[in-house]
């Protein structure tokens, strides 16, 4: 699904080349949960700037679904993030102006999907994330939690192949934010990938796969096996 070769981003301060991503190399298979932790400047959003199509790398290759994007034009670009990725952010990025349900409309008037269906699918959306009730309200008349669940039905808008979170539960209290790691562990059982980047460790626990970046490098990648306790074996006596 992810297929991240050899990738470098350099930004240049005048003549001065500064790496921010050294050669990282990437694989996320269909129906993953990755958690991409590591320090604060370590190269996380730049990473997900990259795997989101926001940003485009100074060298290496990126494929998407099959889909082959180095060579491609941001028109193009914009069209394969809109058809593909569903984003969820740190400060949610709903528009303050429009309720709750237009909210999650707006990927679907990008996608051309038709006013009746739109409607239809936003309300479903909502429902989902147990917000039917609160279509018509503005994002500050919401809780944050409220306005993540908002940003979530519209990530998952339009059926992405990937959910890309940066920080999603960043600026809710830990009690809301567990909530929201429990809605997208959900969905993630019911099919959805998703990477998630974080630099909160007790989020990041709960992800199957956990990916540590320093320093523009990919340090470790594990899978995350839950520690059950084991039980001591039972010795059979006669
Ligand atoms: P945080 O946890 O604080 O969000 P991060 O891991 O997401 O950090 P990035 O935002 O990816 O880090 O930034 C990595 C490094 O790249 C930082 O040192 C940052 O200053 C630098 N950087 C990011 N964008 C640019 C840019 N447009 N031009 C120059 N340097 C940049
Ligand atoms: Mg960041």
């Amino acid at each position: 699904m992810i297929e991240l070769k050899n990738i470098k981003k350099t930004y240049f301060r005048g003549s001065e080349e500064l790496p921010i991503l050294k050669d990282i190399s990437l694989s996320v298979d269909i129906g993953e949960f990755v958690a991409i932790v590591g320090p604060s400047g370590s190269g996380k959003s730049t990473l997900m700037n990259t795997i989101g199509l926001l940003d485009v790398p100074t060298s290496g290759s990126y494929t998407l679904d099959g889909v082959v994007t180095q060579k491609m034009k941001d028109d193009q670009l914009a069209e394969l993030r809109n058809q593909k990725i569903g984003f969820i952010f740190q400060q949610f990025n709903l528009l303050p102006r429009l309720t709750a349900l237009e909210n999650v409309e707006l990927p679907m008037i990008y996608a051309g999907i038709g006013r009746k269906e739109r409607r239809d699918r936003a309300m479903e959306m909502l429902t989902m994330l147990g917000m039917g009730t609160r279509g018509g309200h503005r994002p500050s008349e919401l809780s944050g939690g409220q306005q993540q669940r908002v940003a979530i039905a519209r990530a998952l808008a339009i059926g992405p192949s990937l959910l890309l979170a940066d920080e999603p539960t960043g600026a809710l209290d830990s009690k809301t934010g567990r909530e929201v790691l429990e809605l997208m562990l959900q969905l993630n059982e019911a099919g959805n990938t998703i990477v998630l980047i974080t630099h909160d460790l007790h989020i990041a626990e709960h992800a199957k796969r956990i990916v540590t970046i320093r320093d523009g490098m990919i340090i470790s990648d594990v899978a995350n096996v839950p520690l059950v306790p084991v039980e001591p074996p039972v010795e059979v006596t006669s």
